[in-house]
């Protein structure tokens, strides 16, 4: 089973921990749509619809852009990114000047983002800032003070269910969310950490290029020791590698990490030296200022259990050195710029291939935003997002869930009790459009103009104990998972909840200008998409309070299953590179959705042509192309976008949605396209009709 729910792969998450290597950046790629509609100039008129949707689609555009020097590739999310960071970076701008009082929110956002880029003062502080955080380390006398500093190094750093971010450098991970049993209240999630690289299978594939990439990566390691003022670099370097690469032996892959019912391991906190015995836990939980916490639950306790191991039976000078690695690296970006050199050169040039850092300017928004999201987020959503624009998008979501239900009710394969919860789950469902009903207080959080590694420091230790502050506690079902100026959309499965931010709700995909049926396109399928979140492989994993609890049959699951199989094989072979090819049952869960997302959105559209007392009427032509026509271009516009090889193999290996232009090639399974485009067989994309899968 998957459980994945962003509608994109975020390359800007990785800002969120590491602050120094975002591979999408600003100031380049297309320009925003003039035209309210579809955009005809991005249109390759030449090909056949039937052939290949995609180009057909985008193709002109495709032709002539260029992915900037200093980005891993470009497409309609980075566009409209930049469009979300320029209004974020004039905000700043003015919270800069006008001069707001200490502690106002205005103030920090600008001190935030003045120690960001203050330059002349990192470089004067020189390793000043870390070094009491080297000497700790070195400090370390035995496995036990390790184990207290392991713990001590416990963040908030993962999320395994909304943002779907598996990874962390450090030891282990925590989330602090609705319990699997109990979703009226947060417990606290333990995963799998301590990799700088990607993934487990950087460590353990055998593939050239992997090899490749391990190689630099132990020079990377080796230079940074050595900026750092460490001796015998090489050999340290060659010992941290060893023992990364025996962690990553230790962990389980991501598509096993995806499968929630081998997730739910409710673990007491005095399980964990029988289950997982070698590191010192009472330490560890003391070290996470967790003592108190009785429960847990362990994602992956096959690598709790070897990790634990490793730290027993591993030398104590290497886990020092790679505690301090570790740290080195978490900061390099805003230490003297040799280091924040040398980590864009591994990090951005070689893992992602992105020629050339962006400008530091565009880099401090992404701080601000990452440390104060939700300050900038109530100023940008008062400033961007209409009145008129929310309820809009509010009618929308009302029409696809109304085709939701109707869709549901047509199924002849689901059982009339699955139906029933479904269908209450659709009730339940808190639909979140543009911003938050209330805002994160960062009034506790302490920010000074002259200290960014001391703000990141203390930013992430103050999110780390709002996060385990709150174990136990009731569940807070509106809480946002997005800010307002994220270009993505969430479904939140232990919430009963979907979040579409303002910045998302923007044209192309969003225009209160442009006919309707390009909206429902374009943005309907989006949220269709989230929506089918809610029912499918993961949403039957989670009843209609959010509970963890599977609410379908073994004969609806069958059905399902075998529907979703055809699904799979079909992605299966779409083929980017000779040597790769997409992975179908990683990517199931976002195919599913994508799938499900356009079926209903296209039904959600029709209904709506008969609100307000119409008449069923499609709207007008725009440049010969009739509404049906309309609906999927706008579909098929929403993943215009060129990626590097090298982020679109790591997309390919790692990520759980497929690359842009196969999404938009699920139309072949929809009966509408046929007869909107009058695909013929022999077409590339035709599929015989009891070949076109239908799930919902
Ligand atoms: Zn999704």
């Amino acid at each position: 089973m998957k459980h994945t729910h962003r509608i994109s792969t975020s390359f800007l998450a990785l800002i969120a921990v590491s602050l120094v290597c975002v591979v999408f950046s600003q100031d380049a790629g297309q320009n925003l749509p003039e035209t309210h509609g579809i955009q005809i100039a991005n249109m390759d008129r030449s090909l056949k619809p039937g052939d290949n949707f995609y180009e057909y689609a985008n193709g002109a555009w495709i032709k002539r852009t260029e992915i900037p020097n200093d980005r891993a590739g470009v497409g309609v999310f980075s566009v409209l990114d930049d469009l979300a960071t320029k209004r974020t970076a004039d905000l700043i701008e003015e919270a800069s000047k006008s001069n707001a009082p200490a502690g106002s929110p205005e103030r920090k956002i600008a001190d935030l983002y003045n120690s960001y880029m203050d330059e002349a003062g990192i470089e004067a502080r020189g390793l000043a800032p870390i070094k009491p955080h080297l000497d700790a380390i070195a400090a370390i006398h035995d496995k036990k003070e390790l184990a207290y500093v392991l713990g001590a190094g416990l963040r908030a750093d993962v999320d395994p269910l909304n943002n779907t971010n598996f990874h962390t450098p450090r030891l282990f991970g925590l989330w602090s969310a609705p319990d699997f049993s109990d979703s009226a209240h947060y417990t606290a999630y333990l995963l799998q950490g301590g990799l700088q690289l990607p993934d487990r299978e950087y460590y353990l594939s055998d593939s050239e290029h992997m090899r490749k990439v391990r190689a630099a990566y132990q020079t990377h390691i080796a230079a940074i020791l050595k900026l750092a003022g460490f001796s015998d670099t090489d050999a340290r370097a060659a010992a941290i590698l060893e023992l990364e690469h025996k962690i990553a032996e230790k962990h389980t892959s991501l598509e096993d990490d995806q499968d929630i019912h081998k997730a739910n391991n409710p673990w007491k906190q005095s399980d964990f030296a029988n289950k997982a015995p070698g590191l010192d836990w009472t330490e560890f939980f003391r070290g996470a200022e967790l003592s108190k916490q009785a429960n847990f639950i362990v994602w992956q306790p096959g690598a709790f259990t070897g990790e634990s191991a490793l730290v027993a039976s591993e030398p104590l000078d290497t886990w020092k050195d790679w505690l301090a690695y570790h740290l080195i690296e978490g900061f390099a970006g805003v230490l003297p710029r040799p280091l924040a050199e040398e980590r864009f050169a591994f990090f951005g040039r070689t893992l992602y291939g992105v020629p050339q850092q962006r400008p530091r300017a565009q880099r401090g928004v992404y701080v601000v935003n990452g440390l104060l999201g939700d300050d900038v987020g109530r100023i940008y959503a008062q400033r961007y997002f209409s009145p008129e624009a929310k309820a809009q998008g509010d009618a929308m979501v009302r029409n696809i869930v109304a085709a939701f239900r109707k869709r549901i009710d047509a199924l002849v394969w689901m059982n009339p009790a699955t139906k029933a919860e479904a269908k209450a789950k659709l009730n339940s469902l808190y639909v979140g459009i543009g911003y938050p009903e209330s805002w994160h207080d960062y009034s506790g959080l302490e920010i000074k103009a002259d200290d960014i590694f001391g703000n990141l420091w203390r930013a992430s230790l103050f999110d780390y104990h709002f996060a385990i502050g709150r174990l136990g506690k009731n569940v807070d079902r509106k809480e946002w998972s997005m800010t307002p100026q994220t270009v993505n959309a969430v479904n939140l499965p232990l919430q009963i909840a979907l979040n579409f931010p303002a910045a998302i709700l923007q044209p192309p995909f969003f225009d209160p200008k442009a006919p309707a049926v390009v909206n429902y396109g374009a943005i309907g399928s989006v949220i269709g998409h989230e929506i089918s979140h809610t029912f499918d492989t993961e949403g039957s994993t989670f009843d209609s309070t959010g509970a963890l609890r599977n609410w379908w049959t073994p004969e609806d699951l069958k059905h399902f299953e075998e529907a979703t199989g055809k699904l799979a094989a079909q992605y299966d072979t779409y083929q980017p590179f000779p040597d790769l090819h997409v992975n179908g049952k990683q990517t199931i869960a976002e195919n599913i959705a994508d799938l499900g997302g356009i079926c209903a959105s296209y039904d959600g559209y029709r209904a709506s042509l008969y609100e307000n007392g119409g008449k069923g009427k499609p709207g007008p032509e725009q440049d010969g192309f009739n509404s049906d026509k309309q609906f999927f271009i706008a579909f098929a516009q929403n993943w215009g976008s060129k990626e590097r090889e090298a982020a679109l193999r790591q997309q390919v290996m790692t990520d759980e949605h497929s690359p842009a232009e196969y999404r938009s090639a699920t139309v072949r399974n929809v009966d509408a396209w046929y007869a909107a485009f009058d695909v013929k067989p022999g077409e590339t994309l035709y599929l015989a009709p009891p070949d076109r899968v239908r799930i919902w």
